[in-house]
């Protein structure tokens, strides 16, 4: 029985080694999707989208631990307590983490290789991702201040692409052990 049973899994091994030599290897198919869908933002995110709309950015403070969060969702993910306070942030930031996209996106009219960086804007103490452009890809770094370039206000919208891209400034790299703990003043204030 048993050298029977290993007779098959021979020929089973074999059949499939030839399947593979005829067809080669799939390396990808076209699966078009549209996904059309509704964002309802909710309470915390609407003050945060009618502010952005105006040019301001605002995060949300919990009252425990004074944590800021950017955007505000309502609540302190630690302390778990709701984070009713509203308060005004720069528009000027520090690149906690990057990366190098080299692979273009379908749809996605940027083309790479470009940077997506996670920025924490002074006064908050969380980081979002947004693009970095005007920048030597090879150059950005971890601690590299950078600051918001705004579409023209007539633009603006309840978006974060308001802001269309975070590019370099001329102020001294943050240490890690100070990102994210920035006052809204920055770095030197
Ligand atoms: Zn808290």
């Amino acid at each position: 029985m048993s050298d029977e049973k290993g007779m098959s899994e021979k020929k089973d091994m074999s059949e499939g080694k030839n399947m593979s030599d005829e067809q080669g290897m799939i390396t990808g198919i076209d699966v078009p999707i549209v996904h059309k869908y509704n964002f309802t933002a909710g309470a915390a995110p609407t003050r945060f989208l009618a502010q952005v709309k105006k040019g301001k950015l605002t995060g949300g403070r919990c009252p425990k631990c004074s944590a800021v969060y950017i955007p505000p969702r309502g609540s302190c993910a630690s302390c778990g307590v709701a984070t009713e306070d509203e308060v005004e942030l720069a528009d000027k930031a520090t690149v906690q983490s990057f990366t190098i996209v080299a692979i273009p996106i379908p749809n996605n009219p940027i083309q790479p290789p470009y940077i997506i960086a996670n920025v924490v804007v002074d006064g908050a103490n969380i980081s979002f991702i947004h693009l970095m452009s005007e920048c030597v890809n090879e150059d950005v770094h971890v601690g590299q201040r950078v600051q918001a370039v705004w579409k023209p206000p007539e633009e603006w919208d309840y978006a974060m692409d308001n802001i269309r891209y975070f590019k370099p400034i001329d102020e001294p790299d943050v240490p890690v052990e100070k990102i994210g703990k920035l006052p809204v003043t920055g770095w030197e204030g």
